[in-house]
């Protein structure tokens, strides 16, 4: 089945060469070599106009936050790559950049033999406006594809406000695009042309990444990006991910219903990084499950009433699984795509919520701490310095902890305002996951977003959610947690 047309838009509405040497697929968010739209649409474009096919996967050295530790779990990915596409038929082009511009040029230099562009359409952080920028340059066609959820992001046309409204939109519409899945494989058996050998002054100029670079060699501490942000011990890649799948299938997750909110037991699957850069699909993660439950579309309820339980057909623990999964974030997707100026401002916030932290802005803190002490870990109070440390040192945080982490920001910051800055701040340079709609739908949500008004109003937080460390400390077993991260 071809790539469906609702996950498919051209960005620059330009022509497609029909003297162009190779279709050009410009890897920018989906890092993997299977389950993914964008790829298949480039292999599929590749056939029809019987050209080679080029894949660029492109990292920077100057994108917000750049640090050993988002590079090296991009690199890890980048060598995953390199290896499955070996015998492939592709020719694959890891370039990492070395000074600040020294890739400019790269993507129109390539392009110019090229027939068309085929890119990924991820609607977060500096990647929709690089998207908007390069199709200005092109003289070809380039066209993005969505492969972010099961859900075409444009089969909705508006934001939803709740997850509740979501779900019941989801299922209405989902079913009629859930057995439309990316192939696990789109390269194997493809019949394409032989792969093309990219000209020398291309490759003199942006050599391919050594492969020291890519398997964790010295050189990425002369890359002129942040050395601060160490990496983490979690190793990034297709592979990487596949393994985290198979551990939490046969292990987790029978105990995600229960045992999801225990920081010491450890029960999610810890896919996160990997769904963020694209290291594994939401696709290919679906089809596991339902493959383990032997599931056919033929056990979906009927019941469009957005109940969180019972639509699926599956276990328990699979419906709430996939709610994380699908429901609550690709919600984040939904909002990203159709506010795409105003999902990581304080202004989207929804009215009540912005009214009632307005009315309790000049309220008394009990302390205030500077960007320099949250990230520190130097509050006075030990769970939460626990989070802050568990982010620097590991990149995650656990999800319940991660609400209390942001919600204690806003609590001991002058403004709203400015609690929001510092949970970005925070979120965005440590978290593996971060930049991603899922950071934003996070933190806001502890602002109020897709949330309700609460009883009795309190201090600071008006009538948004409160919690403490104190009622939290009563609810989880944490004493593993706080030894590991004290
Ligand atoms: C303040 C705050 C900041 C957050 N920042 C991020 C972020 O930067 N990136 C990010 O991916 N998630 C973020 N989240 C959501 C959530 O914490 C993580 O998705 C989850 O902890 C990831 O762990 P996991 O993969 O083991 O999740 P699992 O429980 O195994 O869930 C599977 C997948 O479902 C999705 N998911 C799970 N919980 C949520 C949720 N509450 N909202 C949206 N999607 C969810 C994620 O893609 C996750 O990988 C944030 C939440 C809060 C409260």
């Amino acid at each position: 089945m071809p790539v469906p047309d609702i996950r498919i838009r051209s960005i620059n509405h330009r022509p497609v060469s029909q003297d162009g040497r190779y279709v050009l697929y410009w890897m920018t968010a989906f890092r993997r070599t299977g389950w993914n739209f964008a790829l298949q649409r480039a292999v599929e474009k590749a056939r029809a106009l019987e050209r080679p096919l080029v894949i660029l996967e492109a990292l920077r050295c100057d994108y917000p936050y750049a640090s050993d530790r988002l590079h090296r779990f991009i690199l890890d990915g980048m060598a995953a790559n390199a290896r499955a596409l070996v015998d492939l038929p592709a020719t694959y082009l890891p370039y990492v950049e070395t000074a600040p511009g020294a890739g400019r040029g790269l993507l129109a230099t390539l392009a110019r033999e090229a027939c068309l562009v085929v890119t990924d359409d991820f609607p977060a952080f500096f990647l929709p406006r690089m998207l908007d920028m390069a199709g200005r340059q092109l003289a070809i066609d380039l066209e993005a594809v969505d492969g972010n959820g099961l859900l075409p992001m444009r089969a909705a046309d508006h934001a939803y406000p709740t997850a509740y409204a979501f779900r019941r939109f989801l299922q209405k519409t989902l079913p009629a695009h859930l057995m439309t899945t990316p192939l696990a494989k789109p390269l194997q058996h493809a019949q394409l042309p032989e792969p093309v050998a990219l000209p020398k002054h291309l490759t003199a100029k942006w050599p391919d990444a050594t492969s020291m670079l890519l398997e964790g060699g010295p050189e990425l501490a002369r890359l002129p990006i942040d050395h601060q942000v160490q990496p983490c011990p979690l190793p990034g890649g297709e592979t990487a991910a596949h393994e985290r799948l198979d551990t939490f299938l046969a292990q987790r997750l029978e105990h995600y219903t229960e045992q999801r909110n225990d920081p010491d037991l450890n029960m999610t699957s810890g896919l996160s990084p990997y769904l963020h850069f694209g290291h594994i699909s939401s696709h290919e993660i679906f089809a596991a499950i339902a493959d383990r439950e032997e599931w056919g579309p033929n056990r979906l309820s009927h019941r469009t009433n957005g109940k969180r339980t019972g639509w699926w057909g599956l276990s328990a623990e699979a419906e709430a699984f996939l709610d994380q999964l699908v429901t609550w974030r690709e919600l984040g997707f939904n909002m990203c795509c159709f506010e795409p100026q105003r999902y990581a401002d304080y202004a989207s916030l929804p009215e009540w919520a912005r009214k009632t932290l307005g009315e309790h802005s000049r309220d008394p803190r009990p302390t205030c701490y500077t960007l320099e002490e949250f990230r520190d870990a130097s509050t006075h109070d030990p769970l939460w310095n626990a989070a802050q440390r568990q982010l620097r040192r590991e990149g995650v945080i656990h999800n319940y902890l991660r609400m209390l982490w942001a919600k204690k920001i806003l609590e001991w910051t002058p403004t709203p305002q400015e609690a929001l800055a510092v949970m970005i701040e925070l979120n965005d340079r440590y978290a593996l996951d971060g930049r991603d709609p899922n950071s934003y739908s996070g933190i806001f949500w502890c602002l109020g977003r897709y949330d309700r008004a609460w009883g009795p109003t309190r201090p600071i937080f008006g009538s948004v959610r409160y919690m403490s460390s104190g009622n939290t400390a009563k609810k989880l077993r944490l004493k593993g947690y706080l030894e590991k991260y004290s």
